[in-house]
């Protein structure tokens, strides 16, 4: 809609300047794409179908829609980029993108639609490549902040887009989607997805035999922990998780949740779920008393958790009966031990020791290594320096406009309305007049005049409505600063001039009304309480 429009075009000129100040250089790529680009890299053959929407022309040749850019910036780079004079470089759009979301929500926070900026950066060396990408960082921090977010910075999981290293700009908000860990001492901060936590050590003595016990009913970690009174570090909880094709056996300490990122990443399987109970009694499980002893013809994956602590209490794979004295790899077998145990609330900083904190946030921007994914699997190179030709190395960089806009009104809102931050308000100011009066309204026309000829931003509610509908309207839509005109102020040859984000109105003379004062107090204000309002970081 018109304000909203108005509010990105804002943004999106924030983010040129800063894009353009590390060197970035705009480019625009298709947003329908041949299908062989996509088959190239493989993500044909992982997305299409699902998040990746695809479609035949009238000749029946595969397109799809574009969701990323990566495909098409390596096409288009290995086509025009010969030689390490022509790197390092920075590419970036500002470019619609559609993804087939399964569950659409949150008004611009998740849709299918949407506008990004992307940015694509190339090097000949891995040196080159981190230089850059800590440039980038530093630029997405002033992007935010000059939008008047506060973001807290996380480690990622490079997910579908793949590479090396990856951070999330998270805005911290109980209505964010996204789960992130903080230390509440140190600096280590996480998506939920891929926090490391430091786990809780256990000593049960050296491994003593294996002995079996009877525990009617008790088919819960819960439930058997207490009728063998164990603590649940001694016991071991076995989950099954399928691809559709085959039911993996993850073991994980009783204490401990199964991280599901975290496991898919380990087993290289991008779609897991909990294996239903039929699978699992086709492979001669018995559920609630499964157990590692004696697995057959499943790919086990144990959590660190169970390889380090001896004696566990496990499932005899029996109706009715479990295994004490359970000891990894005296007792059974694993095809990959590694930790994919979920960090929570209270758990232990990997680095300090300290108790983490969980919150939610919603990812405003993501910045990735590539690597050589992309060069490597559609042969972009460049001939280097010592007369080798080499592939190119990237990074990706993206800021979602729509959702930083979402964003920006989360962290900027009070019961009222919007309060915008005014380095990207629509307006900067909101003139109304009150009554029907000739005499005030040709003083509002004037003023709008005058205003809107120096060049400041007026939005003019000339509208024949009430004052208690205009002043809602007003702080409903959020200009930081509101001038009204009255019968009342213009016997005082003034004007009421009013800061959204502040509670008290005042009575400025006309002659000496300067507007740029209150601009540089609705910087202020914006600079001091900058997303931190609502969201309850400090
Ligand atoms: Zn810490």
């Amino acid at each position: 809609m018109p304000l909203a429009q108005r509010a990105i075009r804002k943004i999106e000129s924030i983010i040129r300047e800063e894009m353009d100040g590390v060197g970035g250089q705009e480019i625009d790529m298709p947003l329908v794409h041949p299908a062989e680009l996509w088959k190239e890299t493989g993500r044909w053959q992982q997305l299409a179908g699902k998040e990746l929407l695809t479609f035949k022309d009238r000749n029946e040749r595969e397109f799809v829609l574009a969701m990323t850019h990566e495909e098409s910036l390596t096409d288009l780079v290995r086509n025009e980029i010969n030689s390490y004079k022509q790197l390092p470089a920075i590419l970036y759009q500002i470019k619609l993108k559609f993804r087939d979301e399964p569950r659409p929500r949150g008004g611009l926070i998740r849709v299918r639609e949407f506008t990004m900026k992307d940015a694509y950066s190339l090097h000949t060396s891995y040196e080159d490549l981190d230089r850059c990408y800590d440039e980038i960082y530093q630029a997405y921090l002033r992007i935010f902040k000059r939008c008047g977010l506060d973001v807290v910075v996380v480690q990622s999981d490079p997910g579908m887009i793949g590479g090396k290293m990856a951070h999330e700009f998270m805005l911290v908000t109980p209505s964010g989607e996204d789960r992130l860990i903080l230390c509440s001492n140190c600096d280590y901060t996480a998506n939920a997805d891929i926090a490391v936590m430091r786990k809780i050590q256990v000593d049960n003595g050296p491994p003593k035999p294996i002995e079996r016990v009877a525990t009617p009913g008790k088919k819960t970690i819960e439930a058997v922990a207490q009728f063998l009174n164990v603590p649940k570090t001694q016991t071991l909880k076995a989950v099954f998780y399928s691809n559709g094709r085959e039911v993996f056996f993850v073991g994980i300490r009783g204490d401990l949740e199964v991280n599901e990122t975290k496991l898919k990443n380990a087993l290289k399987e991008p779609d897991l779920w909990i294996a239903g109970e039929e699978e699992l009694k086709s492979y001669g499980i018995v559920p609630g008393y499964a157990s590692p002893v004696g697995v057959e013809g499943m790919k086990v994956i144990l959590d660190d958790s169970v390889a380090q602590t001896t004696n566990l209490v496990a499932g005899a794979n029996e109706e009715g009966y479990h295994l004490k004295n359970v000891n990894y790899p005296r007792d059974f077998r694993a095809d990959i031990v590694t930790d994919i145990a979920l960090a929570r609330e209270g758990d232990a900083c990997v680095r300090c020791g300290s108790p983490l904190k969980e919150v939610n946030g919603i990812e405003v921007g993501n910045i990735f290594k590539l690597g050589t994914k992309y060069s490597e699997a559609m042969n972009a190179t460049f001939l280097d320096r010592d007369g080798k030709r080499k592939y190119i190395i990237m990074g990706c960089y993206g800021i979602g406009v729509g959702r930083l806009l979402a964003s920006i009104v989360e962290a900027w809102h009070d019961e009222d309305g919007i309060i915008f931050p005014i380095t990207v308000a629509p307006y900067q100011f909101h003139l109304l007049f009150i009554g029907r009066d000739e005499e005030v309204i040709s003083q509002a026309e004037r003023i709008y005049e005058e205003m809107s000829s120096k060049g400041y931003e007026v939005l003019y509610d000339d509208r024949d409505e009430s004052p208690g509908v205009k002043f809602k309207d007003a702080d409903l839509l959020g200009m930081p600063i509101r001038i009204a005109v009255s019968r009342r102020t213009l016997k005082e040859g003034a004007i009421e001039v009013k800061l959204r984000a502040e509670r008290k109105a005042e009575l400025v003379k006309l002659d000496r009304f300067d507007p740029d004062i209150y601009i540089e107090r609705a910087k202020k204000i914006m600079e001091e309480g900058y997303g931190r309002k609502n969201t309850g970081s400090s």
